[in-house]
C-alpha cells in the first residue's frame, strides 16, 4: 500500500482554485504567484525560480568565456553610449562607488595577505634556508651590505640593552642613515678581520628612549675605525679624537650618561 502524501488545508485550497503549481524541474509545489515563478507573457513559468537560478548560476559557470566574448561585444557594439552611460551613471553614485571600491581593496589586502602566509607557511622550512643562503652571500659579496648590516645589528642590541621599549620604528624615522655612515667611515684602513667598527661616544652613554639621542648615537661622526687591539683598550671609554681637533660631535650638555 501506498502511503499518499497528505496534503495540508493550504495547499488543497490552492489546487482547487488553481493556486498552485508544481515545478517541472523540482517537482514540488509552490503558490502560483510571480514570487515564486517568473511570469513570461502573462504566463507563469514552468520551472521555479529557485530551479531557474540554479539553472544560471551553472551555466555562467560552464560559459565563462562565451559569456565574457558576448558582453565584449555587446560594448563595442556601442561604446560611445556605454562610456556616457557609465559616466552617467558615476555621477548619481560618486560616494557608492567609492564605497565599494574601498571595501573590496580592503578585501583584497586581507585576502593577498591570507595567500601570502599561506605559501610562506606550506615552504618556511626551504624559504627560511633560501633567506639563510642569501643573506650569507650578500655578506660575503657586498661589503656595503655586510657593513649595513653589522650597523644594524649594532642598533638592535643598544635599543634592547638601553630603552624601555626597544626598537619600534624603522632606522630612517630615527634619521639614521646607514649609507651615510659607510661613506663616513670611508674603507677599512687594513685587513677588515683586524678592525671593528667603533662608537667614538658609547651607545651605552645614549638614552635611547629619547629619539634625538638615538640620533647623536648614530650619525656617522659617531664612528670611527679601531683596530681590535685600540678598541678593547678603549673599552667603553669616550676617547674624543684627539684633544687639538675636537671630534666634529656636538655633545649637548643635556645628554644623560656619564663620560668617564
Ligand atoms: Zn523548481
Amino acid at each position: 500500500m501506498f502511503l499518499k502524501p497528505n496534503p495540508d488545508r493550504q495547499t488543497l485550497y490552492f489546487r482547487a482554485t488553481r493556486l498552485s503549481k508544481t515545478c517541472t524541474k523540482c517537482l514540488i509545489e509552490k503558490p502560483a504567484t510571480e514570487e515564486y515563478f517568473a511570469l513570461n507573457n502573462n504566463k507563469l513559468a514552468a520551472r521555479c525560480k529557485m530551479c531557474d537560478s540554479e539553472y544560471n548560476k551553472n551555466y555562467r559557470k560552464n560559459n565563462i568565456e562565451k559569456l565574457k566574448t558576448q558582453r565584449k561585444e555587446q560594448y563595442y557594439k556601442d561604446r560611445e553610449k556605454n562610456i556616457e552611460d557609465a559616466k552617467q551613471w558615476y555621477k548619481l553614485n560618486t560616494e557608492k562607488k567609492k564605497n565599494y571600491d574601498r571595501t573590496r581593496q580592503i578585501e583584497k589586502r586581507e585576502e593577498i595577505a591570507a595567500k601570502k602566509k599561506e605559501a610562506y607557511n606550506r615552504d618556511k622550512d626551504k624559504i627560511k634556508k633560501q633567506t639563510a643562503a642569501y643573506t650569507k652571500k650578500q655578506y660575503k659579496k657586498d661589503s656595503m651590505f655586510n657593513l649595513k648590516m653589522r650597523l644594524r645589528h649594532r642598533l638592535n642590541e643598544a635599543f634592547k640593552k638601553y630603552s624601555m621599549n626597544g626598537k619600534i620604528r624603522k632606522s630612517k624615522d630615527y634619521g639614521i642613515d646607514y649609507k651615510q655612515i659607510i661613506d663616513y667611515l670611508g674603507p677599512c684602513p687594513g685587513k677588515r678581520e683586524d678592525y671593528h667598527i667603533d662608537h667614538i661616544k658609547p651607545l651605552k652613554l645614549f638614552d635611547f628612549n629619547d629619539l634625538e639621542q638615538v640620533k647623536l648615537a648614530f650619525a656617522p661622526e659617531n664612528h670611527q675605525w679601531l683596530t681590535k687591539e685600540e678598541n678593547l683598550r678603549k673599552g667603553s671609554k669616550f676617547v674624543p679624537k684627539s684633544e687639538s681637533e675636537p671630534t666634529k660631535l656636538t655633545f649637548s650638555d643635556n645628554i644623560k650618561g656619564e663620560i668617564s
